[in-house]
């Protein structure tokens, strides 16, 4: 018996440590995490009020057709029901397209750095994965698209970034997926897409019809705060829905997900309050760092990556048995930095008094 080659020279992804072993561990009251770019003010009202009110049917298979959900967002997004897929969160997304697109013998290209589960699944389908580095955080889309080649396949592009933030300006977008081959699949994952100005980011989504290339994903894991469910999705032309479709378990989103996603999209009110907090307390946690003269990278999310005087590492550790854990740089090859979620406010204050306490101890010498 044996596995795929590769399998042996890689490691599975590494979760946070859950809350509950910190606090035992550090003999901490609270733990904040803001490591995973959750929602800090949970997700709509609506979903629990359903839920304590109507049996689950949890007996039955869910529909595998998604079919409630498929209705309103292609509603909602104005584009046919046929151009939706959905996946056990856009993480199951990643890995189908990767499964009916990737195989030996092609490459695949992608920022450095960005969300690792491209490359991981790129890897296990055993395609050449070529890195492009981003230039402050920005894609670099001109180093992009001459790095292709002939044999390049699908180019992943996730704007805004995580973990840096920034976001792909339209006008760039559209001048890339102009000069873009047309058998290269483009993969644009907008999983911050809630957060992001709308007036700066692509409309993809018009632009399904010109481009056959292109997929677009989305999830309800990050602004509309239902990640404990796993549901995300892909929006994309006919023709590459069909072949995903193929490759897509049968029952792959439960109803529990369908149904909570179905009315947190209704409520409209909680993404905007969501968002509107979130950019004021981003805000100001910005002319913080700023008042202690820390680098932040230019961001349109609910995270800020933020350069630090000392390791990642070293960081994570002081921040932890502070009662916060962050998402050291370190695991995408940024080691002097940090990645943030924005939490909430008094979450976030408590969190500027640590840091600025750290930022004088280094300064003083005291912390190396
Ligand atoms: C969180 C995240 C995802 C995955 O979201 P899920 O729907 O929870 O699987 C995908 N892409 C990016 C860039 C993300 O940050």
């Amino acid at each position: 018996m044996t596995s795929k080659q590769i399998l042996k020279e890689m490691t599975p992804y590494q979760p946070g440590k859950q809350t509950e072993e910190v606090k035992r561990e550090y003999g901490l009251n609270r733990i904040v995490k803001l490591a995973s770019n959750e929602n800090p003010f949970g997700y709509s009202g609506k979903v629990d009020d359903y839920l304590s009110e109507h049996s689950l049917s949890l007996n039955i298979y869910p529909d595998g057709y998604t079919s409630e959900l498929r209705m309103a967002l292609s509603n909602k997004l104005k584009v046919s029901e046929d151009q939706l897929i959905f996946g056990n969160g856009t993480d199951e997304v990643v890995q189908t397209i990767g499964r009916a697109y990737l195989y030996p013998g092609v490459n695949t290209i992608m920022a450095t750095p960005t969300f690792p589960q491209y490359k991981h699944n790129a890897l296990i389908e055993g395609a050449e994965v070529k890195e492009v580095p981003t230039i402050n955080g920005y894609h670099n889309l001109s180093g992009m698209l001459e790095t292709m080649d002939d044999r390049t396949n699908v180019v992943w592009l996730c704007s805004p970034n995580n973990p840096t933030g920034s976001l792909i300006p339209r006008d760039d977008f559209y001048d890339f997926m102009e000069k873009c081959p047309s058998d290269v699949l483009v993969v644009l994952d907008e999983a911050y897409f809630e957060y992001a100005d709308g007036h700066k980011q692509p409309n993809a989504l018009q632009y399904l019809n010109q481009y056959k290339n292109l997929i677009v994903l989305r999830t309800f894991s990050k602004a509309y705060g239902l990640a404990g469910l796993r549901i995300g999705y892909g929006i994309a032309n006919q023709d590459i829905i069909q072949r995903l479709d193929v490759v897509r378990g049968p029952f792959n989103t439960s109803s529990v997900a369908q149904k909570a996603a179905l009315l947190a999209l209704e409520d409209d009110k909680f993404i905007y309050d969501s968002i509107t907090r979130n950019h004021t307390i981003k805000h100001s946690f910005e002319k913080f760092l700023n008042s202690i003269d820390w680098h932040f990278y230019d961001s349109q999310t609910n995270f800020l990556l933020v350069s630090t005087p000392l390791s990642s590492e070293k960081m994570f550790l002081y921040l932890q048995e502070h009662g916060f854990i962050v998402r050291p740089g370190e695991s995408f090859g940024f080691p002097e930095t940090i990645r943030i979620t924005i939490g909430t406010e008094s979450d976030m204050q408590e969190l500027q008094k640590i840091l600025y306490q750290l930022n004088q101890k280094v300064n003083e010498g005291l912390l190396t």
